[in-house]
């Protein structure tokens, strides 16, 4: 059956400055954004109708924008003010914040400063990334061949519109059956997943791949490493290979859209026992309350 992915036509966009109907909300072909996938975005929840670790998330955001030198006309205080409009104008008090920087209108050419001034759109809506049983029971992954982008190609520290890399691991994850893939570095260590970070507990201990090894640094990842020093489990950002993911205890992946979602299978081999262990189930739960709390835990860093 044909799946209907249109959005809700009375979702309301805010593009460049202007809340517009979804209809109107349109790209030009010329678009470097969409010719050469010249930009950067952000993905930030809603929850309870707060921006979640909004000033994280605006941090990054500017830092990827830093990264590719594209200067946006609007300050990173505007554009939470914008976030905040569009929430409202679709009434979203639980949802996903998408906020996209594009290098703008340009001509033909890779040239990024013969483009118009950068456009921004910011869309709200709901979400749903896996189904409830997964988060119950979780998730099977497999490992990629495609190995995440060298971080002197295209540092993956970059939230940038070029997701290819990602999608070449995805569709080797759909073929296995399986929603998530492992990416590893060039050098044959584990990175991430192609949406999401990659933690594991061994002996107490949380375990999670380090910057330098290549990945998206994500807001829910940080998160997740805060919760658990608060509850004073062991964490440490290190250099993993893919054996170490067999002989984990617990393994889960973390993301915005996902959230925190144990895993119970990698490569076929199960996960422990292949049940969602409980270090992976006390930071679900300190996750959802703090979700619920309103709390900046990442603002002062
Ligand atoms: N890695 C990649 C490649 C991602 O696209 C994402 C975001 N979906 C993450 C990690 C998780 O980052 P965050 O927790 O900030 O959403």
């Amino acid at each position: 059956m044909e799946q209907d992915f249109c959005p809700n036509p009375n979702l309301k966009v805010w593009l460049d400055g202007r809340l517009v109907p979804v209809a109107e909300a349109n790209i030009n072909v010329f678009s470097h954004g969409l010719l050469y996938g010249d930009g950067v975005f952000e993905g930030i929840r809603i929850y309870h109708g707060r921006i979640f670790e909004c000033t994280a998330h605006m941090k990054r955001l500017a830092n990827s924008l830093k990264a590719i030198r594209m200067e946006v006309p609007w300050s990173m205080g505007r554009l939470v003010e914008a976030i905040e409009q569009t929430r409202k104008a679709n009434g979203v008090e639980n949802g996903y914040v998408r906020l996209v920087a594009t290098r703008g209108v340009g001509t033909l050419g890779i040239h990024p400063f013969r483009t118009t001034s950068p456009s921004v759109f910011i869309i709200v809506a709901t979400i749903q990334m896996y189904d409830e049983e997964m988060y119950e029971k979780g998730m099977k992954i497999v490992t990629a061949a495609t190995v995440r982008n060298h971080p002197n190609a295209m540092a993956p520290r970059i939230k940038s519109l070029n997701y290819l890399n990602n999608i070449m691991a995805k569709l080797e994850a759909i073929d296995a059956g399986c929603l998530e893939a492992v990416m590893l570095n060039p050098e044959g260590f584990v990175a991430e997943c192609t949406g999401d970070n990659l933690f594991i507990v061994r002996l107490g201990k949380l375990q999670t791949p380090a910057p330098h090894c290549g990945i998206l640094e994500g807001i829910t990842r940080r998160l997740i490493l805060k919760l658990a020093q608060r509850r004073g489990i062991p964490t440490e950002e290190t250099t993993l290979t893919r054996h170490d993911l067999y002989f984990a205890d617990e393994a889960f992946i973390s993301g915005t859209g996902a959230e925190v979602c144990p895993v119970c299978e990698i490569d076929k081999r199960p996960v422990g026992d292949g049940k969602p262990g409980p270090i992976t189930r006390q930071l679900i739960e300190d996750f959802r309350a703090h979700a619920k709390s309103g709390e900046e835990l990442l603002a002062g860093e």
